[in-house]
This record gives structure tokens, C-alpha cells and sequence, in this order.
């Protein structure tokens, strides 16, 4: 009633209506996504700016500073040089550069993205702390989502045993999209922890660690999961690795399963003179080593890897490395590995027993030229029918539309897909077509066809 006892208290009683009015209208226009916030990163940015178009930031960690859930940090093209004075925080022996911390939330993801087809490149070679590990990017925030980044020239500064990584993601429901890691000493993507991640469209290739343990590239693979129990629901697809000095994907010492999908994996273990360096598998998809039984995590994590290539690795295309327990393999082609398919196991509580691999399920693979198709499988305690190794069919060159292995570098299709080239897909009239049994796969014409990719009129 004070309202209406004089002019005044109404006008002060509208200013505070006026002021809590303005504040939900405020309010209001943080949380939709039309007031989400924008930010630029540039090469010739300055962390003094404000981070608009006109005036970008120059570092990613100074717009991390800035961003809210779904904010977008555009991040311009060209060369970014990092310096060790970047080096965000320094924890149990390890350099974590680029430190992704903060987080989005469910709808409102914190986009890091290249500017529309621009092409920022984060160089590290400059990037040498004595005595630590680098993490060129390290990211423990969750709902992320980082697109069309390069990372290159990652370090190794230790001579003993150690390991560099470009990307290591310990966060939830992340998406890594259009990533590039390349021409380092590094790990390309090392999914240390985290559900629901997905790795997606992203290139890891001619990475060799030459500095530690006497040069071999032993640790470096192009992407590697190795999360312990409760990360679930992680996916690598249509990713590619090439030339990494150890494996194409690595998923060994892992406490849940892992899905590769439309994956490439090609000319692993090797230099690119062809040099043998460090394993060479294709996909070495599980294992733990010589850990006891007592280490072996419960249930068995049951890796699935499918409509995937596997070619000219200098070990096994699709390896099962010593997995004490089944995998899936599916609708896989393998070309010129050494061998094809190796399904290596080992006895469950005697880890310095080899065995025949047991309860795998091989579904439609196919396998061509391989210095063998298939080694190491229990067929009795396996499920593999259905595929090329196993069945009689004779395959030649004329099954496939091409065998052009410059195929496999091309560039990727104007959305990141893995580019649509001939290499390995079925020609029209070869007898694999609609050869292959329903294994989940979605599929064309009769039946599924032998191999990676479905034959399409
Ligand atoms: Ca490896
Ligand atoms: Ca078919």
C-alpha cells in the first residue's frame, strides 16, 4: 500500500520492478542460445583484447577465461608458435600446455572450432621442458567440443621410458572433431578417461618419438584407448592413422570396451622410408600384457571394431594382442599385413601363456594378400563364420574396384568424412557381394557383403 501514498515510493517501487525485470531479462538472454557469446582467437591476436572479430585474443587459455556454457571460441587460421612460458600447469612429471578445464553443459556445449574453413596449426616444437612429458592439449572439462584443430611438432625431451601425447581427454560427453595430429614425437589421441567421448573424423600420421629409449617409436601410437573401469561408451570413428611409429590404435589396459567404426589404420610401425620401427598393428585391440589374472579387469572389456582397413602395417592388420577373452571384429578388410588377422590370447591365469584366441566373433571380414589371413584363433571356442578366410572363396585383384593405396591419403570429403575413393570397395559382378550374414551392420541389396564397405549401385 506504500505505493500509493505518495508519487515518489510508486516511482521507486517501478525502479526496483524496472531493475529485477532488467535482470531476468538479462538472465534470460545468457541461457538461450542466440545470446550465446562468440569469441575469436587469431595468430596476430593479442590476450588483451576483448575477443571479438575485430580485435581477437591470442590464446586458447585466454578464452577459456572468458567462455560460458554455450559460448563458441573461434579459433582463426594459421600458425599458432607455442612457447614453454604457455605451459598452463606442470603436474607428476608432465607439461599439460593447453589446459582445457572448464566445462559446458548438457545442450549448451563449449565449442572450440576452427573458423569456418580456416586452418589454425598449433606448432610445439618449440615446446621442450627438460625432464617432463608434454601434453600438447590436455582436457578435463566436459560437454567440449573441438573441431578442425591441427596440432604439430609435439616433443619428447626424455631419453629413458616416456611418452608425449597431442590430445588426452580425461573429461565426459566430449566431441573431438576434424583433429590433426601430426609430424611429432607424440601420441596422437590418448582417451586416458572419460564416457561417452566420441573422436571423431580425426587424422593422427607420422608421428615417431626418436628421442627415448633408443629411438624406436615404441610408445606412439595414433590413437590409443586405455580408460579404466566406468569410462563407457566411447567412440573413435572414421579416424585415420598412418606412419605412426607403433600402432594405428592401441587399446590395450583398458577397463571397458571401445568402439572403432569407419576407421583407416595404414603403414603403422614403420617410417615413411619404410624404416621398422616400433609394433606396426593396424588395430591391437585389447590385451594387458603379463598383468595377473587378479589385474584383469571383470567383466573382460569386449572391444568392438568395425567396418574398419587395415592396410601394409608392418604387424597385424586387426590383432587381438594376448586379450584374455572374445572380441568383435566386423566387417573388416585387411590388405597386405603381415598377417591379416592375428587373434593372439593367452591363458587367463597363467599370463606367460600364449594361446589361440578364444571367444571372438568374426563376422564378414575379408582379407586380400595378406602375408597370411589368419593366425592364432581358437575356431572352436570362436564364432567366425562368414568370412573371406574361411570360406572358398578365391578373391582377385578383379574383386575390387581399385587397389590404388594413394587413395588412402586423399583428402577428406567437404564434411570430414573419410574421402569416397576406390581403394578396396567391391567392384560391380564380384561374388562377395551380398556374401556376408546379418551381423547388426546396416546394409544394401540381398545380404551384407564381405568387407568394410557396402557395395552401392
Ligand atoms: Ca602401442
Ligand atoms: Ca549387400
Amino acid at each position: 500500500m506504500a505505493a500509493m501514498r505518495t508519487i515518489g515510493h510508486i516511482s521507486y517501487n517501478m525502479r526496483i520492478a524496472s531493475a529485477a525485470f532488467l535482470a531476468l531479462l538479462l538472465t534470460a538472454t545468457a541461457v538461450a542460445p542466440l545470446g550465446a557469446a562468440e569469441i575469436f582467437i587469431a595468430p596476430n591476436g593479442d590476450d588483451a583484447n576483448p575477443g571479438s572479430r575485430e580485435a581477437p585474443l591470442a590464446s586458447l587459455s585466454a578464452a577459456q577465461n572468458l567462455v560460458s556454457p554455450g559460448d563458441t571460441v573461434w579459433i582463426r587460421g594459421g600458425e599458432y608458435p607455442m612457447r614453454e612460458s604457455m605451459i598452463a600447469e606442470t603436474r607428476r612429471g608432465r607439461a599439460h600446455v593447453v589446459l582445457l578445464n572448464k566445462s559446458g553443459e548438457q545442450e549448451r556445449p563449449i565449442r572450440y572450432w576452427a573458423y569456418e574453413n580456416e586452418q589454425p596449426v598449433f606448432d610445439f616444437s618449440a615446446v621442450k621442458p627438460r625432464g617432463l612429458r608434454v601434453h600438447a592439449f590436455r582436457v578435463t572439462g566436459s560437454w567440449l567440443h573441438l573441431k578442425g584443430i591441427t596440432v604439430t611438432g609435439v616433443q619428447v625431451t626424455i631419453t629413458g621410458h616416456t611418452q608425449s601425447i597431442c590430445f588426452e581427454n580425461a573429461g565426459d560427453r566430449n566431441i573431438f572433431e576434424r583433429l590433426t595430429m601430426r609430424d611429432g614425437q607424440a601420441i596422437g589421441f590418448w582417451l586416458g578417461r572419460g564416457s561417452h567421448n566420441l573422436v571423431l573424423n580425426c587424422d593422427a600420421c607420422r608421428n615417431h618419438d626418436f628421442t627415448s629409449e633408443g629411438g624406436r617409436g615404441g610408445n606412439v601410437d595414433g590413437f590409443g584407448f586405455h580408460a579404466p573401469k566406468g569410462s563407457v561408451a566411447n567412440v573413435f570413428r572414421g579416424c585415420r592413422a598412418w606412419f605412426n611409429s607403433d600402432d594405428g590404435f592401441d587399446f590395450i589396459s583398458s577397463g571397458e570396451a571401445v568402439t572403432a567404426e569407419n576407421c583407416w589404420s595404414f603403414y603403422n610401425g614403420y617410417s615413411t622410408e619404410f624404416k621398422s620401427l616400433g609394433d606396426g598393428s593396424g588395430f591391437k585391440a585389447g590385451g594387458y600384457a603379463r598383468q595377473p589374472e587378479s589385474r584383469i579387469p571383470r567383466p573382460i572389456p569386449r572391444h568392438v571394431v568395425r567396418n574398419c582397413l587395415a592396410v601394409g602395417n608392418k604387424a597385424a592388420g586387426f590383432y587381438a594382442n594376448h586379450h584374455p577373452g572374445g572380441l568383435d571384429f566386423l566387417h573388416n578388410t585387411a590388405y597386405r599385413n603381415n598377417p591379416n588377422f592375428n587373434m593372439l590370447g593367452r591363458d587367463l591365469q597363467n599370463p606367460e601363456r600364449d594361446v589361440a584366441g578364444y571367444g571372438h566373433l568374426l563376422r564378414n571380414n575379408l582379407g586380400f594378400r595378406g602375408r597370411r589371413e589368419l593366425t592364432n584363433l581358437d575356431e572352436a571356442a570362436s564364432d567366425s563364420a562368414s568370412n573371406s578366410f574361411n570360406s572358398s572363396l578365391t578373391i582377385t585383384a578383379e574383386d575390387f574396384a581399385g587397389l590404388d593405396e594413394a587413395d588412402l591419403v586423399k583428402p577428406r570429403e567437404p564434411g570430414g568424412d573419410l574421402p569416397r575413393v576406390p581403394f578396396l570397395r567391391l567392384a560391380a559382378g564380384s561374388d562377395l557381394i551380398d556374401r556376408g550374414v546379418d551381423a547388426g551392420v546396416p546394409f544394401t541389396g540381398a545380404a551384407p557383403d564381405l568387407g568394410a564397405f557396402e557395395f552401392e549401385e
